[in-house]
């Protein structure tokens, strides 16, 4: 039974120096608890700030104990009336092969509805991210532009086909060729390669209009450029910073105050689990246009346990297109 700790906190970039694989021996349950097995393993961008110390929205990871995270599991063993052996589950779990539990923070999924890692991506975190930071925050409506940043990401691909539900016109920004032409297959109206083009120019001509909603993915230079274009009264739904996580210094930058009094535009952060009692409902609609073929999703699945420090890894180089997987049963 392996699991991976963190060993020692990184300073800028992560490295697999920061993963620590131990073995000991699969436990059995007691009275109330059930033995999981993990089969899909979540990584994300979020487990960067928790591999620092100091106070967040989610407590750090401390050296030398098991990193935890999404995970899909399976109930192999079970002394737990509400979980019976096959259920099939997601919570947070340790990244670890079988996991003893006593239920709580577990929630069952249905395995007839999607393919079970979705409820890591499309019908989980992710999609729950996308679907209240757009609909809530941005509030778009049709005819307007919306941006979105990190667009061939697992947030941000969900958030362009939401836009495009609304009847909005939409521009993503992501890191490749491949990205952008991914971008256009799903609809989105313009998809900017941020690495090759001078996003600034490429940005001002996809939106010739403006830009009226901002879903801020990555921060840094993209989220620049796209404050010049902001219309009046535009939303902007600050998601996340990645561009920034790795920084070793505080970023500076222009400084975008000014263009947000100018135009009375609103800018907000918010982290997912401040709509924790809306979830379902969020899952609902989400399955429903899903069902409807309205929203497709995308996975990069790398197999093997022993892979997921690589696959964690992978999200600041972009080799994941749609929700970074990792399959390990
Ligand atoms: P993604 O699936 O988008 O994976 C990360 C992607 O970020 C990479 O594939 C890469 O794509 C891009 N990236 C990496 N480094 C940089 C960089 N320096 N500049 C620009 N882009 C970069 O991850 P998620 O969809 O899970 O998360 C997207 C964002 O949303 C993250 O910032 C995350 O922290 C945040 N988030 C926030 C939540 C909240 O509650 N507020 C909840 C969930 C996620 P590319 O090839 O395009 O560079």
């Amino acid at each position: 039974n392996q699991t991976i700790l963190l060993a020692s906190r990184p300073t800028g970039e992560p490295t697999a120096a920061q993963f620590k694989f131990e073995t000991s021996e699969v436990p059995s349950p007691g009275e109330g608890q059930v033995l999981l097995k993990a089969l899909y393993v979540s990584v994300d961008p979020y487990m960067r700030g928790r591999m620092n110390a100091g106070k967040s929205y989610v407590p750090p990871y401390e050296v030398g104990q098991p990193i935890a995270g999404g995970v899909v599991a399976e109930v192999i063993e079970s002394r737990l009336d509400k979980l019976p052996a096959g259920s099939v589950v997601v919570g947070n779990l340790p990244w670890q092969q079988y996991s003893l539990s006593d239920g709580r923070g577990l929630q069952q999924i249905p395995t007839d509805q999607a393919p079970i890692s979705y409820f890591l991506g499309l019908l989980g975190m992710p999609g729950l991210t996308a679907y209240f930071g757009l609909l809530d925050i941005c509030q778009p409506k049709a005819g307007e532009t919306v941006v979105v940043s990190g667009a061939a990401g697992a947030v941000g691909m969900v958030v362009g086909q939401l836009a495009k539900i609304k009847g909005c016109r939409v521009i993503g920004t992501a890191g490749s060729d491949e990205k952008v032409a991914y971008l256009q297959q799903l609809g989105f109206d313009e998809a900017i390669n941020y690495k090759t083009a001078n996003i600034a120019e490429a940005l001002a001509a996809a939106a010739p209009n403006g830009v009226d909603c901002y879903f801020d993915n990555v921060g840094g230079a993209i989220t620049d450029a796209v404050y010049d274009l902001l219309n009046k009264h535009a939303r902007i739904a600050l998601c996340g910073q990645i561009a920034n996580y790795n920084a070793t210094e505080a970023p500076v930058g222009p400084r975008p105050e000014g263009k947000l009094l100018t135009t009375s535009s609103k800018l907000q952060g918010f982290i997912v689990s401040d709509y924790l009692p809306q979830w379902p409902e969020g899952v609902k609609q989400l399955t429903e246009w899903y069902n409807q073929g309205k929203l497709q999703f995308e996975e990069t699945i790398t197999e093997g346990f022993d892979q997921i420090p690589a696959a964690f890894l992978g999200l600041f180089k972009g080799e994941n297109t749609g929700k970074a997987i990792v399959k390990v049963a």
